[in-house]
């Protein structure tokens, strides 16, 4: 029965599909092209996180029963990989940063092993990168491989949804001693690459 209804659904368009399962189509408000069928969450293959089907789920309510239409911003939604050690991105990566950037990129990277690790003399580097618009000077993605990247790129998160600009961070004071400080203290470029140059990484 199942099957028939899913069937009778991608026939008329609301269910699209990838190679491997059926997802809804839907627009801007979560809606499918028949008015009364609406659709959030993994289903629709929009991002498929617990925040973004919780933030589709809010937007369809506030648009459906509170009178105000709202759409759901998929700019800046952070995310995480929860190995070890974690890794934790947001924003746009180097390679689509610089295919929309109009003047340069510029990179700031910084590899350290965390000060708590000095006494036990555990080997376990963490790594960060900021991506900046140099016209702009706006932050426009973060990454982290690290102890703590999920929690600290939340914070990161916020910024960047603020429109933070690399001098914001610059003049932010760090919390010592912490690894999240480190996004603080990127004063030197790791790189800059020029528009329409070819990223070095595309992360
Ligand atoms: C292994 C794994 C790890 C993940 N880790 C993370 C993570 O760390 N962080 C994160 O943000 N996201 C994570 N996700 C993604 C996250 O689980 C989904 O994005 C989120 O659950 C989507 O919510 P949803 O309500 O759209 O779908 P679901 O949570 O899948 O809910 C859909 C529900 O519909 C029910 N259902 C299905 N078909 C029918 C039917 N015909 N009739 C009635 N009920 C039906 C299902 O049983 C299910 O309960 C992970 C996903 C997987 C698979």
């Amino acid at each position: 029965m199942a099957l028939l209804v899913s069937i009778a659904l991608f026939c008329r368009g609301i269910i699209g599909h990838s190679i491997l399962y059926l997802f809804y189509q839907v627009d801007e408000y979560s809606r499918t092209n028949i008015p009364s069928i609406w659709a959030v969450g993994d289903v629709t293959n929009r991002i498929n996180l617990t925040p973004v089907a919780l933030m589709e789920g809010s937007c369809f309510s506030k648009t459906v029963f509170g009178g105000q239409p709202s759409k759901p911003d998929y700019r800046d939604v952070p995310c995480a990989v929860f190995c070890i050690p974690p890794l934790s991105v947001v924003g746009l990566t180097e390679e689509q940063a610089v295919e929309g950037a109009k003047g340069d990129v510029v990179i700031f990277t910084s590899s350290f092993n965390p000060m708590k690790n000095t006494i036990s003399g555990r080997q376990e580097k963490t790594i960060m990168k900021l991506i900046v618009d140099a016209e702009t000077d706006k932050v426009l993605g973060a990454s982290m491989c690290g102890p703590d990247a999920a929690e600290i790129m939340q914070g990161i998160a916020i910024a960047m949804k603020c429109g933070a600009t690399k001098a914001q961070f610059d003049s932010t004071v760090g919390i010592h001693p912490s690894a999240a400080e480190e996004f603080v203290t990127m004063r030197t470029e790791t790189r800059r690459i020029a528009a329409g140059s070819k990223p070095k990484t595309n992360l």
